[in-house]
């Protein structure tokens, strides 16, 4: 057990961060003390060190003490590409690396990941123009939850999303009328959740039929919905999405295992997520994302491996490669406190190998964001054939421009270019208080979107 003193609460919160990265929970303790007293501390860290002196010193003492390296070094943030961004932008390429490995002690490897991501950005991405936002639009349904899940994500009725489909066309009419008033147009449009296949049919074409009048115009340049489940999805969805003007769609297979799939609360087999990507090639829908994740419990290195192959075959534009994380919000950490330790190693080199790959196989990482209590303290990362990248997903990491987040549990993200400022505009998560609340949350959007 290791005993840390730090000065202050918020340096206790982010050490604790760190210290959770190579220690389980009960292997140490950082609490606020006297950092020139003579109590009996293994390490004391006083506040007039900045953030970085201070992560450096724990991440120092704790990698001699436990003889390990993190490959993200002192970096807990959920956003690297950025940061790498801004050190180049500060001074060169060279630079931002030697102060990534020297400073925050990432390692050669993931430097070189996070170089091939700012590639493969700069090649595709352009910079927004003010006038145009990103759209979010939630549906907080799944025909069940999965294991993992931390999202306030609600098991579908046909009356509750009746209900919450009201309060939200609403809130669509009210944002048509903001951004008609502004000027602005969506550049993106993302229909997310939970799952919005889990719709009936005819919800589900009423919802595109409402979002495409809404937003869709000749300067949108993509609008995607995410399918998920594979077990959600059939023809009549698919061409409802084509006739509405979608473009790109996800299906999650998380995993080919059958038994994974059952461990994790999924109601498909492996058998359906091939079914899925048939229906989508049928429709004509091309730009398919393919989310796996890696570190789930009880997979090894060759289910993975089998998983990504099998994925593979059905010649996907985008993979999405997750790493396993166990949030407090999930059911899997009641019944499993230690997978993300346990699999923190298969989850490394399942990663890895999806790296490799995928590269060979021609595609290119071009998105990254990292999460708290990720197995290995790895990452997640989008993967796309050259052309096939997601606008939506790169903006949303570079916090560059305004999101507008519909829905329950939405955070609209208002970004100011003049002053490299985001303002926050958060609706209410619960779904069915949203739904009673809608007029104060449009109050709030007419009130913040400036
Ligand atoms: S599909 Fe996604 S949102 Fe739905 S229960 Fe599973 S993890 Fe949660």
């Amino acid at each position: 057990m290791y005993s840390i003193a730090v000065e202050d609460e918020k340096s206790c919160y982010r050490l604790s961060e760190l210290a959770r990265m190579f220690l389980r929970p009960e292997e140490f303790s950082i609490a606020i003390g006297d950092c020139d007293s003579d109590a009996a501390y293994d390490l004391r860290i006083a506040s007039r060190m900045d953030a970085l002196r201070q992560a450096q010193i724990l991440y120092d003492f704790l990698s001699a003490e436990t003889g390990r390296s993190l490959e993200w070094g002192v970096l807990t943030g959920v956003r690297p590409v950025k940061l790498l961004q801004e050190l180049v932008a500060a001074a060169s390429a060279t630079e931002a690396v030697r102060i990534l490995t020297e400073e925050y002690r990432v390692s050669e490897n993931k430097i070189s990941l996070l170089m091939d991501v700012y590639r493969t950005q700069a090649d595709v991405v352009y910079q927004p123009s003010p006038p145009s936002v990103g759209l979010y639009i939630g549906i907080p349904f799944c025909p069940s939850r999965c294991q993992y899940c931390s999202f306030p994500s609600n098991v579908y009725t046909q009356q509750g999303a009746e209900r919450y489909l009201d309060a939200l066309y609403k809130e669509m009419e009210a944002v048509h009328a903001i951004l008609r008033g502004r000027g602005w147009n969506a550049e993106s449009i993302y229909i997310g959740g939970g799952t919005p296949t889990s719709l009936s049919s005819e919800q589900f074409d009423d919802l595109l039929a409402h979002v495409s009048r809404a937003f869709l115009s000749q300067d949108t340049r993509e609008f995607t919905v995410e399918c998920g489940r594979p077990d959600t999805i059939d023809p009549f969805k698919l061409d409802a999405i084509l006739k509405h003007g979608g473009r790109r769609i996800s299906i999650n297979p998380q995993s080919m295992k059958d038994e994974t799939l059952v461990a994790i609360g999924r109601s498909h087999s492996a058998a359906d997520i091939g079914k899925a990507f048939e229906f989508a090639a049928s429709a004509g829908i091309r730009d398919i994302n393919a989310d796996l994740i890696a570190g789930l419990p009880g997979e090894s290195l060759s289910d993975f491996e089998e998983s990504l192959e099998r994925v593979l075959a059905f010649e996907p534009s985008n993979i999405t490669v997750h790493t396993l994380a166990v949030k407090r919000a999930s059911r899997l950490i009641e019944e499993d406190r230690d997978v993300s330790f346990r699999q923190a190693d298969t989850a490394s080199q399942m990663v890895a190998l999806a790296r490799k790959r995928l590269c060979s196989d021609g595609y290119r990482p071009y998105y990254l964001y990292r999460q708290k209590h990720m197995a290995g303290n790895m990452e997640n990362v989008g993967y796309a054939k050259p052309g096939a990248e997601s606008l939506y997903n790169i903006r949303i990491m570079a916090e560059d421009q305004s999101i507008i987040a519909l829905g329950a549990g939405g955070i609209t993200k208002m970004y100011y270019p003049a002053e490299n400022r985001l303002e926050r505009i958060p609706n209410v998560t619960n779904y069915e208080i949203y739904t009673e609340r809608i007029d104060e949350m449009i109050r709030r959007k007419e009130a913040g979107i400036i």
